[in-house]
């Protein structure tokens, strides 16, 4: 068991995207991303802690259901965030997202 600060236990939100997910790319939530990060950043570089693949945020591997979204790298599949949707918002859990990178005037 492991909750994050907000009380959210991200080990059941993760047990409940593989068992009742379905995948999106990460343009699909295009929204959401905009949303949390104040910008459009489909377009911008993710590399993953895991396997070190560098894949545009648009095409990562989504899988939601109503209580988040898991993020995956499509070279391994390794989590590299979850958002979870609360009453009051979002949070956030980064796990395998090594690094994400925000181009100038974008
Ligand atoms: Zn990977």
């Amino acid at each position: 068991m492991r909750n994050n600060s907000e009380g959210i236990n991200v080990e059941d939100l993760r047990r409940d995207m593989r068992e009742d997910d379905y995948h999106l790319d990460g343009n699909a939530s295009g929204g959401l991303l905009r949303e949390i990060f104040g910008r459009e950043v489909t377009p911008e570089p993710a590399t993953c802690g895991a396997c070190g693949s560098t894949n545009p945020m648009g095409g990562l591997m989504v899988h939601r259901n109503a209580m988040g979204d898991v993020v995956r790298c499509p070279g391994c599949a390794a989590v590299l965030f979850v958002v979870a949707h609360t009453w009051g918002g979002y949070v956030v859990t980064f796990d395998r997202l090594r690094s994400l990178r925000l181009a100038d005037g974008s």
